[in-house]
């Protein structure tokens, strides 16, 4: 080394590719962690199958449902799910829940296409659903792809029906049919976020006409007798329904190396997993852990499902009053990382982003300060001195982790949780995983990436 090499070593901020500098036993390991993953996604494509999913992982890892009242000790585990769309997991701490606690959050709900109140309708004798998009998509990739239905029909009964359609190589799937580039003449000269117009979502469901009598709607009609056989719904449960169309595609490994993975719903289901994943292991932690798998984030996190709400704030509540101890107290005590993407650098789209604050897949977790638009806003920029100390805690463990922003300055943005759990006086930064194609029906994400991403979780409450 020159003494110019050795000066850059020590003073120098320098970003280098994580795959690099890892051994062949670590990649092997985020090879593995990885396929627990890819099996998530496949079984957790909405909010509600990811609560599920989630809750049956933390039972059989000795998690309880968290009853009010009730005295737990230090080491005991709970869970409580929020009408099936989000979930918290705890472990109880050494310390009183009022000296504060660490929490991770990510968000399960992904950008998607839902029923509208009154879908079903017959034109040329063709059956479609009608749609409103969920969150932030680009609504010409949601054509000519295969779809899957998920989701419930909630009866006046009481009961709730739930509806799993496309994702079996057997089970039929739905699609939004698109124009012909030969007719495109006129469609092509629309800007692009017009491709496709949101009422042009609509979802071919069938063809076959009930053929037992004459009349109009035939197609329709014996729509709703299939639903009914399997369902016992009529149109009217149509109104008291969530159904989500969702790509029907599998997660699979992405490029001849097989080093990424090809999915939708990563964002933040690549920080989901982590965080769940994470808070499974942690035993005996000194500070109470909390991992919160939340509904909303993509159109504002708000709603009695979305970290806008009480809910975290209830929940820290009820933890420290079990001790006796005060909830505020607690929040102003408490730390957070907010688990959720970044933009990775792409190749192919270098303009929009910064590099030398861009995050670039490979190169590990991604801590980011700040999101929001425009002057930084809404958004909770970090301050210093907790960065500083997530900082240390990462290098500490030996953690591959880089920095992100959200796009160059003016560019654009977006935001995340971190403001909402800001706001309760805990202190936060986000922290996640680059993804490629952010909020597509295919998104691409590093296993090397999400690797490091549950180490910082579980590194951060254990
Ligand atoms: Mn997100
Ligand atoms: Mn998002």
């Amino acid at each position: 080394m020159t003494e110019s090499e050795k000066l850059k070593e020590t003073l120098f901020c320098q970003k280098k590719n994580g795959r690099l500098a890892a051994g062949d036993e670590l990649l092997a390991e985020a090879d593995r962690y990885c396929e627990g993953y890819k099996a998530f996604l496949n079984a957790a494509k909405t909010e509600r199958e990811a609560v599920k999913e989630a809750i049956s992982k933390a039972e059989q890892n000795g998690f309880t449902a968290f009853q009010y009242g009730k005295a737990y000790k230090a080491g005991d585990k709970v869970y409580i799910n929020n009408r099936g769309k989000t979930a918290a997991f705890v472990v109880v701490g050494e310390d009183p829940v009022e000296t504060g606690v660490n929490i991770t959050a990510a968000h399960i709900d992904s950008p998607r296409l839902d029923l509208k109140p009154n879908p079903l309708y017959e034109e040329l004798e063709l059956a479609l659903f009608k749609t409103h998009y969920y969150g932030g998509i680009k609504k010409y990739q949601w054509t000519a792809i295969p779809l899957a239905l998920h989701g419930v029909f909630a009866l006046t009964d009481g009961s709730v029906k739930e509806v799993s359609i496309g994702e079996e190589d057997d089970e039929p799937k739905f699609v939004i049919n698109d124009l012909l580039p030969h007719l495109s003449s006129e469609q092509v000269k629309r800007p692009l976020s017009e491709g496709i117009k949101g009422e042009e979502l609509n979802v071919l469901v069938g063809s076959h006409p009930f053929r037992e009598d004459k009349g109009s709607e035939l197609v329709k009609l014996n729509i709703l007798k299939l639903l009914n056989e399997k369902y016992g719904v009529t149109e009217a449960d149509f109104l008291s329904a969530e159904l989500e169309l969702v790509p029907a595609a599998k997660s699979c490994d992405i490029g001849f190396d097989r080093s990424l993975i090809g999915s939708y719903g990563q964002d933040d289901r690549v920080c989901a997993y982590p965080a769940l994943t994470a808070i499974l292991e942690v035993e005996h932690p000194k500070k109470t852990a909390v991992a919160i798998l939340t509904d909303k984030e993509e159109i504002g996190s708000m709603g009695n499902t979305g970290l806008e709400s009480d809910f975290l704030r209830f929940l820290i509540g009820d933890l420290a009053a079990m001790q006796g101890g005060d909830g505020t107290l607690a929040l102003r005590r408490s730390k957070c990382l907010s688990a959720d993407v970044n933009a990775g650098m792409d190749p192919t789209f270098q303009d929009v982003m910064e590099r030398r604050n861009a995050s670039f897949l490979n190169y590990g977790v991604v801590v980011t300060k700040y999101t929001g638009a425009r002057g930084k806003a809404g958004t909770s920029d970090a301050s210093a001195e907790y960065v500083a100390e997530v900082r240390a805690l990462l290098d500490r463990a030996g953690i591959t982790w880089q920095t992100g922003e959200l796009g160059r300055v003016d560019i654009g943005g977006g935001g995340t949780v971190a403001m909402y759990i800001a706001n309760m006086g805990v202190d936060v930064v986000d922290l996640g995983v680059p993804v490629l194609s952010m909020h597509s029906p295919f998104e691409t994400t590093a296993k090397f990436d999400v690797y490091m991403c549950y180490r910082a979780m579980l590194e951060f409450m254990k």
